[in-house]
């Protein structure tokens, strides 16, 4: 029988693993600001126009990068993040796969201006569906600059499956809220179709959750602080009484990315019994820092999946913290809710 197996183009090897990564504009603006936050960004500026079918701009001012890494970046599996398979369980970056760049340029238009501080000229990059069609050496400010437009132009079925510009923004909001908290220390600035709709100082954690969820937030909040060998926890706890029907406000963060993880939520909920109605839900923003080779973050391609070495451990001690917190600020049990 002849042989019939063949290595796929890089082109569509990067088309294929962008069908994880990408799956809406929102999964862009994640990517993109991970990245801003990599390069040791102070300011970073998000630009979004018709939910990101028109465009989705991250501008920072990061390290910047040479003329050959700005090319190299495009490349799949092109990381400056991690030398080694022991890097990935000790890792500090948001990225460490390499793949982001390449997938975004596989099904859309990005263009990306860069420059590293020390250098004079920075460069100017265009590329469209993994095809570079110019690049060339420009007066750029320090730091970079994407933006990506004509989402999943050479995709049909993924870009008749984009919900409306509103539901698309309501997930771009949602994913820029996630940035937002885990690093109050870094300023923001989002602007949808020209106008500012979020302008973001640096400051702490009390005033960021502020900044995004109104003046009224304050009020609410109790601070939850625990030092464990296995993991220190700060953040806060919204008070009981303002538990809400939705379940807007409810953030974990791991090492400073925000993942999801209903078993430590339930941890939450457990602190949280008897306190709130049955078909209420607990405001939390809570923050864990664990020893980076304790968990594994490479479960899913998007990275909002952690899998914890003592899962057990991590749940009994963040109960009793929240409980712990719960009870200092004199939260007392409601007697009966039904009357
Ligand atoms: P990863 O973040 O997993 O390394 P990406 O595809 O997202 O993979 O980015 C590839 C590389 O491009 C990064 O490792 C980094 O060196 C560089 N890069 C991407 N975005 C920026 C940026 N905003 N500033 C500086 N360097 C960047
Ligand atoms: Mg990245």
């Amino acid at each position: 029988m002849a042989d019939i197996i063949k290595l796929l183009p890089d082109h569509v090897a990067n088309q294929i693993a962008a069908g994880e990564v990408v799956q809406r504009p929102a999964s862009v603006v994640k990517e993109l600001l991970e990245n801003a936050i990599d390069a040791g960004a102070e300011t970073i500026k998000l630009i979004i126009k018709d939910g990101g079918k028109t465009l989705i701009q991250v501008v920072d001012d990061g390290s910047g990068m040479s003329e050959t890494d700005a090319r190299l970046s495009f490349e799949r599996h092109a990381t400056s993040k991690i030398n080694r398979a022991e890097d990935l369980f000790k890792l500090s970056t948001k990225g460490f796969r390499g793949e982001a760049l390449a997938s975004i340029a596989a099904i859309a238009h990005v263009e990306m201006q860069t420059k590293p501080e020390e250098a004079e000229l920075g460069t100017h990059l265009k590329i469209e569906g993994s095809k570079i069609i110019f690049q060339e050496v420009q007066v750029v400010p320090k730091g970079t600059s994407i933006s990506v437009k004509h989402l999943f132009f050479n995709i049909p079925a993924r870009r008749n499956f984009l919900k409306s510009n509103q539901v698309e923004l309501r997930h771009i909001t949602d994913e820029f809220h996630r940035v937002a908290l885990a690093h109050p220390q870094i300023s923001f600035h989002y602007y949808v179709n020209g106008s500012e709709l979020f302008g973001l100082p640096k400051c702490n954690l009390r005033q960021r959750i502020v900044h995004v969820f109104g003046s009224k937030t304050n009020q609410k909040l109790v601070p939850v602080q625990e030092e464990t060998q296995v993991v220190k926890i700060s953040g806060f706890i919204n008070k009981p009484e303002f538990a809400k029907k939705s379940r807007g406000e409810q953030f974990f963060f791991v090492n400073d990315r925000f993942i999801k993880s209903p078993y430590l939520h339930h941890a939450v909920l457990a602190a949280f019994e008897g306190l709130v109605k049955p078909d209420c839900h607990p405001g939390y923003f809570l923050y864990l820092q664990v020893d980076p080779g304790s968990i594994d973050i490479n479960i899913h391609p998007t990275k909002t999946e952690v899998k914890f070495d003592d899962e057990h451990t991590l749940y009994a001690i963040l109960r009793s913290t929240i409980k712990h917190s719960l009870g200092q600020f004199n939260v007392v049990p409601a007697l009966d809710f039904e009357t």
